[in-house]
């Protein structure tokens, strides 16, 4: 099995591993929603920040299968591990740490620096 094959199953695999954390997520929520009614109204806004958190935790699972799947779809066509800004490839090692990495390390940094500012 090539390389491209190898990279592209890894991250399917990695994409079906945060499908099935963003749907036991779901389950979990589920369950929660069915005591509600018996919550006092002063737990109400803590109820809502922990669906938030949830709802939060539960998109960045989406965003991140949603990822690696156009990861796996590029290492298909042996385009993965290139930088999405410059266009270089990203280090293995890099890759093996952060297999959903989409930028080498220099345009990581500028891409998070400018959010911060
Ligand atoms: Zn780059």
């Amino acid at each position: 099995m090539g390389k491209a094959e190898d990279q592209a199953e890894r991250l399917a695999r990695l994409a079906r591993e945060a499908h099935e954390r963003a749907r036991a997520r779901d389950l979990a929520a589920d369950g929660g929603e069915a005591s509600d009614a018996h919550h006092h109204p002063a737990e109400a806004a803590t109820d809502a920040e922990a669906r938030e958190r949830d709802l939060q935790a539960h998109l960045r699972l989406r965003e991140e299968e949603e990822r690696l799947l156009r990861l796996a779809e590029a290492a298909q066509r042996g385009e993965y591990g290139i930088c999405i800004d410059c266009g270089e490839p990203i280090p293995e090692a890099r890759l093996e740490i952060v297999p959903d990495a989409e930028r080498c390390v220099a345009c990581q940094q500028a891409a998070s620096g400018g959010r911060r500012h």
